[in-house]
């Protein structure tokens, strides 16, 4: 995926999380905008229509009322001038007798007195009434007006209530007062203009007389009131300050509003013939009913409406966020990856298959790859991606990768390590390639082990590769003759194994130095190949050996030609730095598969044949004979046997005495290694020592010998009567070999510890030559002996070249000389003069003087002359088994047999 496209996705997805609910948001305001405004739009229409019909019925009534007063006005009129006329007493009770005034609205018609009381009436019975006090006469009375008067019944008169009281002057001929003509008519009758379910629920018709508060009304239910008390119309009902109108009216309980606190829409008119007004009032509410209803229809659908564009919303959004949270985990996988593969020190590509039109995999695309990945191709990362693999490789290597990249598609998974082709342009010479399906892609890394592989190849060169000769070692020659003797087998053949050692190689080598030792080495590597075939394979196999293996060879003649050319040329002298060297050589050789069927036997033989010529006389050549191999002549032989013994302990230690030179009594004792071999018997050390410490086993063997002198030292303390001082100190030889290795101080304080024995029982004989060249490890490990209380012994003293002063500096304690100048006493005057020499010059410097192998009483006889402190020979007692040893430490004097014979 490309970097820019990876990090806009989650920004999109949070950006769609917030505009879904802001859209649903907008969305639902202009749907309840929308709802509103025709609400508003239907409320004012419903309203202006009904004012329009407010209007409309206040002016039907208004004439209605008109033209109903008008016909009072006419009959009261009439009826004035009848009585005026007439002067008829029963003039309303004749004319109801004619049918008039039979219609129950009129309630009453009758005629007053001047004096107040009814002359004639519709209505018989409230004859008896005085009304001269009331309202209506008093004012007809005092006016002279003779125009209609309309108003309410007063109380006096009976059975009037619910009525408008229509009254008029009568006069007399000299127009003076004459009563009053009154007709009270059911109110009703003004307010049937309409019936009450017409104007609907919650109307108001009502007729208001200007000024002498006259109020009829009739409300939605029909009821009809004409009292001022439980009027619902507002308290100014009849002050308009206009003609007609009409004015909405508020719900508000008080002076300007309908008693009912209910909104009304008021239309009024006032009468151009009468002091009246009419009035229609209509239910604000109830105009309004269909609006409202409108509304709340249009509010639910809205808020359906919006409830669900706000669900689908929070859905959409709730879905952008997951989708936003994934695509940021997804963000921060790939960082991090990137990251990973950037900081590593791999290279990291995506493929992908290119495929044809039959779909088979033909070529890989790089799709991706961290930086260090496109420097190994000494390009950019922007150069790589979107090359293919097919030019990005090129040639065999092409087809090789892009057949190891459809397997990894088809598997899953591919490793390999590729050397990568010779190309300047690569910087990358071994790779570690690993691949993994991802998808319909492979994740490919490619490490860099052009390290490790050299190091492996020069490991391998080393491993087979002699440094010195540049011949073949020991290594490669044992890998390499096993399948040449499988294919010798296999053809039938035979095939021939030549060792060949070089005689005087270790004189040369011990008398010239290493470095001569060396180039004597590479000469002779050198003229061995000269007499060989190409065929034939050479290995140097250790020290100043060399194998050579034929195969295949036409006769046993034709080997040992080959044997004794390799010695003739061998023969003539090396010059190595103007000096000639003669070494010669000798050849062993064993024959596959007469001598043996695997390589390690037939080495072995090959060795024994060697020593077998070696033993007869050296520059010759043997061929193996199974008899030669009864003996422990052969190392190889031996080496095994050594081994075997270490393993098995076959070990102990004879113990010489030590003697005071003067007295005989028994000082200390040498400890002398022998071999018990359970068929070849007791070998003595100069048979195994040498080659012990050539091979190294002279270690294992060295602590041995520790751990035997010490038990043995611990066993004879036990034995002794207690406080006798039964055991004496034991000195025991230490190889050179083992200082050079270390750890001897160890050793032997681990024993002392292990076994209990005080250190000053133990004593060390170390060769003068093992202290040559003031080697510095060996010194520090002599003087951490000595600090255990460990006396340290020069052996053979007189073999090498160390000075006295050198041997006092390293504070060794005693002086052994070497038996071959005890050898000299008596015989030579130099001898003893060599010996006087030491033994002074030991004394003077702190020294003890021992002489080694004494065998004569003449040497004894001597030795006490010079003042030697010790004598070890055979002439005091041989190294003998620990076991004879205790009658000898019992005894403590040992002058008396060795001086008695
Ligand atoms: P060395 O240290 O000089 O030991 C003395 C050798 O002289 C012994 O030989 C002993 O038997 C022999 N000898 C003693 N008295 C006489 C005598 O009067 N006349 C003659 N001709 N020889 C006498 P051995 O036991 O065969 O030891 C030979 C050498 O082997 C020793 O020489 C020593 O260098 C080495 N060796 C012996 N035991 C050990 C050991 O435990 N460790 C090491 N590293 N070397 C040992
Ligand atoms: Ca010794
Ligand atoms: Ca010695």
């Amino acid at each position: 995926m490309h970097p820019s496209r990876a990090h806009t996705a989650p920004r999109t997805h949070r950006f769609l999380a917030l505009l879904w609910p802001a859209l649903a948001l907008l969305a639902c305001l202009v749907l309840w905008g929308a709802a509103v405004l025709r609400a508003q739009a239907e409320q004012q229409r419903a309203f202006d229509q009904a004012v329009k019909q407010a209007d409309a019925y206040a002016e039907a009534y208004e004439q209605y009322i008109t033209r109903s007063v008008a016909q009072m006005d006419q009959i009261t009129m009439q009826l004035k001038h009848s009585w005026e006329h007439a002067h008829s007493r029963a003039l309303i009770e004749d004319m109801r007798r004619d049918g008039m005034f039979t219609d129950a609205a009129f309630v009453n018609v009758g005629v007053v007195g001047r004096d107040g009381s009814i002359r004639s009436s519709s209505r018989p019975l409230g004859r008896a009434a005085d009304l001269s006090g009331a309202r209506f006469f008093l004012q007809h009375r005092d006016s002279n007006s003779t125009a209609l008067r309309i108003g309410t019944p007063p109380p006096e008169l009976e059975g009037a209530q619910g009525t408008i009281l229509f009254s008029r002057r009568l006069d007399n001929a000299d127009d003076e007062f004459d009563g009053v003509l009154l007709m009270a008519v059911d109110a009703a009758y003004f307010t049937s203009f309409v019936s009450a379910p017409t104007l609907g629920p919650g109307s108001l018709l009502a007729l208001v007389g200007i000024d002498n508060g006259l109020r009829i009304e009739q409300d939605g239910d029909g009821a009809v009131r004409t009292h001022r008390a439980g009027s619902l119309l507002p308290a100014n009902a009849d002050r308009w300050p206009v003609a007609r109108g009409v004015q909405l009216v508020d719900g508000v309980q008080g002076a300007g509003g309908f008693a009912d606190g209910r909104a009304r829409v008021l239309g009024w008119r006032r009468s151009g013939a009468y002091p009246l007004v009419a009035l229609v009032a209509l239910s604000h509410e109830a105009a309004l009913a269909g609006a409202e209803a409108y509304w709340i229809d249009s509010r639910n659908q809205t808020l359906v409406a919006s409830i669900v564009l706000l669900a689908l919303a929070a859905v959409a959004t709730i879905l952008s966020l997951r989708a936003a949270a994934r695509a940021r985990e997804q963000d921060a996988v790939q960082r991090a990856y990137r990251t990973a593969t950037e900081s590593g020190n791999d290279g990291f590509y995506m493929v992908a298959p290119v495929r044809d039109r039959k779909g088979q995999m033909v070529d890989f695309r790089i799709v991706d790859c961290n930086e260090r990945g496109a420097f190994f191709y000494s390009m950019t990362r922007e150069e790589l991606v979107g090359s293919l693999v097919s030019q990005v490789d090129r040639g065999v290597d092409a087809r090789e990768l892009i057949a190891n990249y459809r397997q990894a598609m088809t598997a899953g998974f591919h490793q390999e390590d590729r050397r990568m082709p010779d190309d300047n342009r690569l910087n990358i010479r071994w790779g570690h390639r690993r691949l993994v399906r991802v998808g319909d892609g492979l994740a490919v890394t490619l490490q860099d082990i052009s390290q490790r592989k050299e190091h492996e190849a020069q490991l391998a060169r080393l491993a087979n590769e002699d440094s010195l000769t540049g011949l073949p070692n020991r290594h490669w020659f044992l890998n390499f003759v096993p399948p040449a003797l499988a294919h010798a087998k296999a053809n039938n053949q035979e095939a021939a194994l030549l060792f060949i050692d070089l005689d005087e190689f270790k004189q040369v080598n011990d008398s010239h130095g290493h470095a001569v030792g060396d180039r004597l080495l590479k000469a002779a590597a050198t003229r061995l190949l000269t007499q060989l075939r190409p065929s034939d394979r050479v290995a140097r196999f250790g020290g100043d050996e060399f194998i050579v293996l034929l195969s295949p060879f036409d006769s046993e003649h034709q080997v040992a030609a080959v044997a004794a050319r390799i010695i003739q040329a061998f023969g003539k002298p090396f010059t190595i730095a103007e000096e000639q060297h003669m070494i010669g050589a000798s050849v062993g050789i064993s024959v596959f598969p007469r001598d043996g069927s695997d390589a390690a036997t037939l080495i072995r033989h090959s060795d024994i044949a060697m020593y077998a010529g070696k033993n007869e006389g050296k520059g010759q050549y043997r061929f193996f004979d199974p008899s030669q191999s009864s003996s422990l002549k052969t190392r190889a032989q031996l080496r095994q046997r050594l081994l075997e013994a270490i393993e098995k302990k076959q070990f102990v230690l004879h113990y010489q005495p030590r003697v005071d030179t003067r007295s005989g009594r028994l000082l200390s004792m040498e400890a002398l290694l022998r071999w018990e071999h359970p068929q070849l018997g007791m070998i003595r050390p100069d048979e195994f020592i040498p080659l012990a410490e050539a091979s190294g086993l002279i270690v294992p063997i060295g602590a041995i010998v520790i751990d035997l002198a010490c038990a043995q030292l611990a066993a004879w303390r036990g034995q002794g009567p207690q406080g006798s001082g039964f055991a004496v100190p034991v000195s025991i030889n230490v190889s050179p070999k083992q200082f050079l290795r270390g750890g001897v101080q160890r050793e032997l304080a681990d024993a002392l510890l292990r076994h209990g024995v005080a250190p000053g029982l133990l004593e060390v004989e170390i060769t003068e030559s093992a202290m040559m060249g003031d080697q510095e490890e060996i010194l520090a490990e002599l003087a951490a002996i000595r600090a255990l209380g460990i006396k340290l012994h020069v052996d053979d003293f007189g073999t090498g070249y160390s000075s006295l002063s050198q041997l006092q500096r390293m504070k060794m304690d005693v002086l052994k000389v070497d038996r071959s100048f005890t050898a000299e006493l008596g015989r030579s005057k130099e001898g003893q003069v060599f010996f006087q020499a030491i033994v002074s010059m030991a004394h003077a410097l702190g020294m003890e003087v021992v002489a080694e192998g004494v065998e004569t009483r003449e040497q004894l006889q001597i030795l006490r002359a010079l003042g030697c402190n010790e004598v070890q020979g055979y002439l005091v007692a041989r190294p003998m088994a620990a076991e004879a040893i205790g009658p000898l430490l019992a005894r403590r004097y040992l002058f008396e047999d060795a001086l008695a014979a």
